[in-house]
């Protein structure tokens, strides 16, 4: 009987023998999933080989092969192996990663059978490129047909034509046989985005996002596999969709911090979609307005190419911004929420019924309640952080792992003093407009006004009709959006990241003031943007009212030198978890020892042990050691030595973080 080689997604780095039966014969190939006898129950685990000759004696017998077909093959077999040796986790687990767990194929004919005509060929309405953009398209053009791996960053501002050379390059893909994959960083931030993929495109273009039914998935799977779709539009997990010949890849708005996977493994799309095209010889293409710190550097290093998109189609301008230094306002009387400033252009822009948007990056109505009288402030049971009281559920709630209590009346801890509400929310300005504004209509963009599958949309349309004059929100509203009528952006406090204990504290900080402020004026009236703040000479809030790119690079490049941080150098975080404080105190001070002995000859080093950011999460106790060097692979590769089987440090669990954001 044959042997089947099973790997299994769990931190092993081993395989493990199953017999064959013949009736699976057939079935039971490298690439194909079974279901197998393991331990006491049976898990899917991944056929990598067939044996004839096994060591292992006594050997079970696979019970259920989930595939006709194999579910990994081409370049995604390498794919995996990258994934493996990049991001330190076992074969088993990467293979998984390129799979949706629950997928399940009934392979039809029929599928297969409807190919439509994607050829590339572009219909009526493509407009002619601009100069800028098609400079920006030869240079793209150029490296197609070169046929050899490429990377090219396209910086251009917001509206300045970056989606119409997505389309046209996928087009010219197209044209010469091959497929494309386009990254995107929500799939509910981008229902203009697959508009125009689907207008340009037709029944060629797949969608694919975490919302989709277990029967969707399937369905776009076989489709992209068998050739019946030739691109595939999709958060980050489209990155490993089964297309074959891929060509290009694109990422949109590459910044964004979504394109990294939370689970082990801890991919980055980006670094995947490079990793991809390495491969095939194919090319990516990076697009955004604020690009990535490490992307631009490595378009400074001459290791991909940058173009430039400087200028908005039409001849739209940028918005004007003004800067509300918060500190004057604080002088003048208590501050409230909104400066004088912000009012008065927020009733201009009622008075005139043009709309306007507020953003604070801070949901829920206030971020800590506090004893007046004992100064106790009320904490998750189970992590180490703050409760945020929720007006809209009357409920203070744990963002971490959404545990929620009632307010209290008096404080727990003395029994005495009334609780007072600190720290200001997107409910709590929703409720402040409504005080100013009592006629205006006015809505809330945030994860809890658009948890169910249509909210989002929904809200979009309502904005997007006018049926929303002022809109109040988080990030969500500063990504992607295009309403032309929207005049006026408030930024009620552009210091909520600014204040955190991050090194990309001031890149996430320009990033998100310079596309919340793209939002304002993209139609025929221009755009005002007002930032309220109490840091008016940082550097990246300066470059950002100046929407100067280039400007925020230089200051943000030789910070991150002088520091010795990326992208100068690259980080591996190692966080070691458990329900004793002790014991993983224990663990990972063990765990940096044996990481100190065997660095010191290496070129690393080594940070740590420390509290985790978040030092305790739903009970378990964490704590971080940080290792930092020029590149990943000799660290991952110290990693692996040091580690116990099961990733595992004085019995503990650890989960490895390659570049963590
Ligand atoms: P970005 O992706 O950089 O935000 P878009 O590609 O969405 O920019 O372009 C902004 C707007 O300009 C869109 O409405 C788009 O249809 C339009 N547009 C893009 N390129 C051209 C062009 N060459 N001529 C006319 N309109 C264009
Ligand atoms: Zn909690």
């Amino acid at each position: 009987m044959r042997i089947a080689e099973v790997v299994f997604n769990l931190p092993l780095e081993r395989a493990f023998h199953y017999l064959i039966p013949p009736a699976l014969e057939s079935t039971a190939q490298p690439g194909a999933r079974v279901l197998a006898p393991f331990g006491s129950t049976s898990r899917i685990g991944f056929v990598v080989k067939r044996v004839s000759k096994s060591s292992f004696p006594m050997l079970k017998t696979v019970r259920r092969v989930l595939d006709s077909r194999p579910v990994i093959a081409d370049e995604r077999w390498a794919l995996a192996e990258w994934l493996s040796r990049h991001y330190c986790c076992s074969f088993g687990e990467a293979l998984a990663a390129l799979i949706p767990g629950e997928l399940r194929i009934r392979w039809s004919a029929a599928a297969d059978a409807r190919v439509e005509k994607c050829d590339g060929s572009v219909d009526g309405h493509a407009p002619t490129l601009t100069p800028h953009q098609q400079r920006a398209f030869e240079v793209i053009e150029g490296a197609l047909q070169r046929r050899r791996t490429s990377t090219i960053l396209l910086h251009g501002v917001t509206g300045s034509g970056k989606t119409e050379l997505y389309l046209r390059a996928i087009a010219s893909v197209l044209q010469r046989g091959d497929s494309a994959i386009c990254l995107v960083p929500e799939i509910a931030l981008t229902p203009q985005t697959i508009d125009r993929f689907q207008a340009r495109f037709g029944a060629c273009v797949a969608v694919w996002h975490s919302r989709l039914t277990r029967r969707q998935r399937a369905q776009v799977w076989q489709e992209a596999v068998s050739g019946a779709r030739r691109i595939v539009i999709g958060t980050r997990s489209a990155v490993f969709s089964p297309l074959p010949r891929v060509g290009l890849i694109v990422v949109d708005e590459e910044h964004e911090s979504t394109y990294k996977q939370g689970d082990t493994p801890r991919y980055h799309a980006r670094d995947v979609a490079q990793a991809r095209m390495g491969l095939t010889r194919g090319v990516v293409l990076l697009g955004s307005a604020t690009p990535s710190v490490e992307s631009y550097y490595e378009a400074a290093q001459g290791r991909s190419q940058l173009v430039e998109l400087p200028e908005r189609i039409a001849g739209r301008r940028l918005p004007s911004v003004d800067i509300v230094d918060m500190r004057d306002e604080f002088g003048a009387r208590r501050a409230g929420l909104l400066s004088r400033r912000l009012q008065r252009a927020l009733e201009r822009a009622v008075q005139r019924q043009e709309q306007a948007m507020l953003l604070l990056n801070r949901r829920g109505f206030a971020r800590v309640a506090q004893c007046r009288q004992c100064g106790t402030v009320m904490r998750c049971r189970r992590c180490a952080v703050t409760m945020v009281y929720h007006a809209s559920q009357q409920q203070l709630v744990c963002h971490y792992c959404n545990f929620q209590t009632a307010l209290p009346d008096i404080c727990g801890a003395c029994r005495k003093g009334v609780l007072r509400l600190r720290g200001i929310g997107t409910e709590r300005v929703e409720s402040e407009l409504h005080r100013l504004f009592p006629v205006a209509s006015i809505s809330r963009m945030d994860s809890d006004t658009t948890k169910s599958r249509e909210s989002h949309r929904q809200l979009y349309d309502a904005i997007k009709t006018e049926q929303v004059g002022l809109l109040v929100g988080t990030q969500m509203i500063a990504k992607g959006l295009d309403f032309p009528q929207v005049t006026l952006v408030g930024v009620v406090s552009a210091d909520t990241a600014l204040n955190l204990p991050d090194f990309r504290a001031g890149e996430r900080t320009f990033d998100l003031l310079t596309q919340v402020a793209g939002r304002a004026g993209r139609g025929a009236q221009p755009g005002q943007v007002v930032i309220q703040t109490y840091c008016p000479a940082h550097y990246a809030i300066r470059a950002a009212t100046r929407h100067d790119y280039a400007a925020f690079y230089a200051e943000e490049i030789q910070m991150r030198k002088r520091l010795n941080l990326p992208p100068w150098t690259h980080l591996v975080e190692l966080t070691i978890h458990g329900t004793s404080h002790a014991r993983v105190s224990e663990a990972a001070e063990g765990l940096a020892k044996a990481l100190r002995r065997r660095i010191a000859t290496r070129r690393m080093a080594l940070l740590g042990p420390a509290p985790h950011r978040i030092p305790k999460l739903r009970r378990s106790f964490r704590m971080s050691v940080i290792v930092k060097g020029r590149t990943v692979a000799p660290m991952v590769e110290l990693l692996r030595s040091v580690l116990q089987p099961g990733r595992r440090a004085h019995g503990l669990p650890v989960t490895v973080d390659v570049d963590p954001l």
